[in-house]
């Protein structure tokens, strides 16, 4: 092959229309069949070799992990293209985990990453907040996640006047991440105290789970009623909307309609 590739380029100079000799354009009138003959076999074989490795190295799968910026180029594509792109890299990570159980869990993530991103991309709000350089999936892989994962601990439910939740303290903007996979039973721009809100029921091993996420920023929800959403999948903003002293999220947990202490919840289950 490489000396294919020299010969070729000798007695193809002067086709080409490069400056000249007489020596090399009398070869070149020599064999001037052969000359095309060759170029046109070696460039076929370049054409044979070199499109599928460009077409690999510009493909979706080297785009790395889902992130909003990710998102908003496919956005100005179709969902169609956006669930294409997603398809790639579960099949490139199907090579790179060696268990049934990283297999299950890569495929698990990428399913969340595109059931997020395609959430995102059909919720609409002309003026959503920017969700540009936050993860769409929060970091674990337990069927329990920390709806947000960096925060201060606040007031916990049970403080006597009518608390039910966990006041996890977080900058307005923050990523609210749902704590578990579920179906979104409210989404609304304002329910009562909990202002801009969102609840979620989960089976969590045949129990019934609901969680609420309330005081998210206006525009940020990322779910409706009736989405199917995944453990850790991207939903809102922190915010300090409702009856709300500052920015945090209000977490809350129920089981049978009873509340129960988001944190040590959280601290047995999430992972
Ligand atoms: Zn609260």
């Amino acid at each position: 092959m490489p000396e294919t590739t020299i010969e070729t380029t000798t007695t193809a100079s002067p086709a080409v229309g490069d400056r000249t000799t007489a020596r090399s354009r009398s070869a070149a009138l020599v064999r001037p069949v052969r000359t095309v003959a060759i170029l046109g076999a070696v460039g076929a074989l370049v054409a044979a070799i070199a499109l599928p490795a460009f077409a690999s190295a510009s493909g979706p799968a080297d785009a790395g992990p889902v992130t909003a910026e990710r998102l908003a180029a496919d956005n100005a594509q179709s969902i169609v293209v956006a669930s294409e792109a997603t398809q790639a890299p579960t099949t490139r990570e199907q090579f790179i985990a060696t268990t049934p159980d990283e297999i299950e869990k890569r495929k698990a993530e990428e399913a969340a990453a595109a059931r997020a991103a395609a959430a995102a991309a059909t919720v609409s709000s002309s003026s959503r907040p920017s969700i540009a350089g936050l993860a769409l999936v929060a970091p674990g892989s337990g069927a329990v996640r920390y709806p947000v994962t960096s925060f201060t601990p606040g007031e916990g439910p049970g403080s006597g006047r009518g608390h039910e939740g966990w006041d996890m303290i977080a900058p307005e903007g923050t990523p609210i991440y749902a704590a578990a996979a579920g179906t979104v039973t409210a989404s609304a721009e304002s329910i009562g105290g909990y202002g801009v809100s969102i609840m979620i029921m989960s089976n969590l091993n045949g129990t019934m789970v609901e969680t609420r996420y309330g005081h998210m920023v206006y525009g940020s929800r990322m779910v409706e009623v009736g989405d199917q959403v995944a453990a850790g999948q991207l939903i809102g903003l922190v915010g300090n909307t409702g009856n709300s002293y500052g920015s945090h999220l209000h977490f809350e947990v129920r089981i049978g309609g009873s509340v129960l202490d988001p944190e040590p919840w959280l601290a047995a289950n999430a992972g």
